[in-house]
């Protein structure tokens, strides 16, 4: 069977779908907080990846009154074979009052540590760094007290484009390897592990602040002496804080989980990560790059160690 979308989403002679863990069973939040999140998103028409993504911490996050923004629109010009996120050959042109939006939204929703992520645009010569930085100006000309994480595609290895968002210096620089070496090319078939690593690099060079962040998924057929070695690739390349969560198959199309990771192997990650010196590693089986990123931030900032 071949999807039309991507040929690489083929899945063929896999096993028997594992059995679905009762650690990763758990009830929904109720309160009118999660409807209010929605209704202030609604209001600014804004993406968030939470949404678009359908990420399984989407209603604990809106009870929260946290989203994280998708930014440049929310169609991808890649389809990568976890992502939910709707893939488009022909994205929309960015719309100008975009960073306003977002802007106004992340004021109302009263976030003091805001997240940016985007969808990749090929089709613009800076992969959209531009807009970006757009983005992060307003967001911080109406919420001058809050913190930035922004989070990026790898601009086609554009360092013109990185060097433009660095240069806004957001408190957080983040940009997810996703994956191994060895699965890089069937699950991230427009990226390559190389060029991530390549950009968080060349990030962690030109950036003089401290947080160069970046993330995994697990359960996508990967070894756990390959989660250890992306580490130490992460570490090597400047990388200091990570973040390693379950891979979940958001709907039909998207590929298949091939192990379900127990809670105690996300544990011995975090231990090993402090072991080689990477800052902090957020690891667990909901664990998202955005995930209680206020929190993280704030855990890093009491650390207060000088990295570099
Ligand atoms: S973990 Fe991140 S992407 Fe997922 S719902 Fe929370 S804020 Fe949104």
């Amino acid at each position: 069977m071949t999807l039309k979308k991507n040929p690489l989403h083929v899945v063929e002679n896999e096993p028997k779908k594992p059995t679905f863990p009762a650690w990763l069973r758990r009830s929904l939040p109720k309160g009118g907080q999660l409807y209010k999140t929605g209704s202030i998103v609604k209001k600014y028409q804004i993406n968030t990846v939470c949404e678009e993504a359908k990420c399984p911490n989407r209603f604990s996050c809106y009870a929260k009154k946290t989203a994280t923004f998708l930014a440049l629109g929310k169609s991808c010009t890649r389809s990568c074979a976890f992502c939910d996120i709707d893939f488009t050959k022909t994205p929309k042109a960015l719309e100008k009052d975009e960073p306003l939006r977002i802007a106004l939204s992340a004021k109302e929703l009263g976030l003091k540590h805001i997240v940016i992520t985007m969808v990749a645009r090929d089709d613009l010569d800076d992969g959209g760094a531009d807009q970006l930085v757009q983005i992060m100006r307003k967001v911080r000309e109406h919420n001058p007290k809050a913190t930035l994480e922004i989070l990026t595609s790898d601009f086609s290895g554009n360092a013109d484009a990185l060097k433009t968002v660095l240069n806004e210096k957001p408190e957080i620089f983040n940009h997810n390897v996703e994956t191994v070496e060895r699965l890089s090319p069937k699950i991230r078939h427009k990226a390559s592990y190389k060029r991530s690593l390549d950009l968080l690099k060349k990030a962690s060079h030109m950036y003089k602040a401290k947080y160069i962040k970046s993330g995994l998924m697990l359960g996508l057929g990967e070894s756990p002496e390959e989660v250890l070695k992306t580490m130490r690739d992460m570490k090597e390349v400047g990388v200091t804080v990570v973040t390693i969560g379950q891979y979940l198959q958001a709907s039909r199309k998207k590929i298949r989980v091939k192990q379900f990771i127990p809670p105690s192997m996300f544990d011995r990650y975090e231990d090993y990560g402090k072991s080689i010196g990477l800052l902090y590693v957020y690891a667990g089986p909901f664990v998202r790059s955005s995930l209680n990123a206020k929190e993280v931030h704030a855990l890093l900032s009491k650390k207060n160690t000088n990295f570099y």
